[in-house]
């Protein structure tokens, strides 16, 4: 069950996504050699196919398209057995938890946490995505135990204003702007100032400004469609867009990426991301944040018994970070996800309410 403290199924059922299988970037992922230049005309040469597979990616995301699947196959064979096969490669973590405690056991539990569609629903307003009063008793309650870190797609100021406990670190815009816990007043501007332990995308400022201002523009006028400032990077929800519209916001975000061949486009659940084309991730934060806590080096080495980082996600972005954990033969990765999808975490949890309940149990086991 366990290998270097990795906790995964055995190795005879893993599934590890494709790299370049179903990941659904676009443009694809920066190789060695590439410019921005050659990224740029990747974009503009492609054309119609790119529209193409960004409204089969955008359809891919859409909750109902997904829905359709496990009811079509219950049809034919008479239960969901695509469902049944994922379950055992990808385990619930609750039925599990032995096992996830019995690996940690001497290491040191690090926390890592996405926030929407993990801490609190998906909902039609992503500025009402709010999370459950018993939500924020649980993570503070492994706050409280094991160093814990939202990583979020997020502003990082918006996340906070969510989650609203200052012992937490903070990895906003997908992991672009990284806050320590604030120890002192939390409203004292040197005191936040003090605390913000990277920020790699810095210069990228100016130029992500004036790109949300074009998109305010050029989508402002689809109905439903909603563009949110996360400061290093950009996103455009269409979870409210009637689906006959979503060429329309694909096309309009194409033509603003036209004047920027440095940012990039990324898809999550029912939101394109514009981010900037630096190699940096949910994945290189989960990294950068191990090493802050003492963790660095892939083989784990570092304070007490070696670290155990969990890190519970629902969403593509999600993966980089599943990916740093299988590379780290470290610690264990948790879906959160109602059907079969491609991943590289090990586990799965149906929920926001499945993730209240594990963390609880992080809290009682590490009191135990
Ligand atoms: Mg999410």
């Amino acid at each position: 069950m366990t290998k270097q403290g990795l906790v995964v199924v055995p190795a005879e059922d893993v599934v590890v996504a494709a790299a370049g299988g179903r990941h659904l970037s676009f443009p694809p992922p920066r190789t060695a050699g590439d410019s921005w230049r050659k990224l740029a005309a990747q974009q503009i040469d492609l054309g119609a196919a790119v529209m193409g597979s960004w409204l089969d990616s955008m359809k891919a995301s859409s909750p109902r398209h997904r829905l359709m699947a496990p009811a079509v196959a219950a049809a034919v064979v008479g239960g969901d057995a695509e469902h049944d096969e994922w379950m055992e490669k990808h385990p619930s973590a609750l039925d599990r938890f032995e096992a996830v405690a019995a690996a940690a056991k001497g290491k040191r539990i690090i926390v890592f946490l996405d926030y929407d569609g993990t801490l609190s629903p998906i909902v039609e307003d992503p500025d009402r995505a709010v999370m459950t009063d018993e939500m924020r008793d649980a993570v503070r309650g492994v706050a409280a135990r094991f160093p814990t870190a939202i990583v979020s797609g997020r502003c990082r100021d918006k996340v906070f204003s969510f989650v609203r406990l200052a012992e937490l670190y903070y990895a906003g815009s997908h992991g672009m702007d990284i806050q320590g816990p604030i120890t002192k007043v939390t409203a004292e501007a040197e005191a936040e100032e003090e605390s913000v332990l990277c920020q790699p995308a810095r210069e990228f400022l100016p130029m992500i400004g004036e790109a949300y201002a074009a998109l305010v523009a050029k989508v402002g006028d689809i109905p439903g469609a909603k563009v949110e400032n996360n400061k290093f990077c950009l996103s455009v929800h269409f979870r409210c867009v009637d689906e006959k519209r979503w060429g329309a916001v694909a096309e309009q975000v194409r033509e603003v990426l036209r004047d920027y061949p440095r940012l990039r486009l990324t898809q999550g659940r029912k939101v394109l991301e514009i981010r900037p084309t630096i190699k940096w991730d949910k994945g290189q934060a989960l990294e950068f944040l191990l090493g802050a806590l003492g963790f660095s080096g892939e083989d784990g080495a570092g304070q007490d018994g070696g670290a155990f980082p969990i890190y519970i996600g629902d969403d593509r972005t999600d993966e980089d970070a599943f990916r740093v954990l299988r590379a780290r033969a470290q610690g264990a990765g948790i879906l959160v996800s109602r059907f079969p999808k491609d991943t590289c975490a090990s586990f799965s949890l149906r929920d926001p309410a499945e993730v209240k309940e594990f963390l609880r149990k992080l809290v009682t086991c590490s009191s135990t």
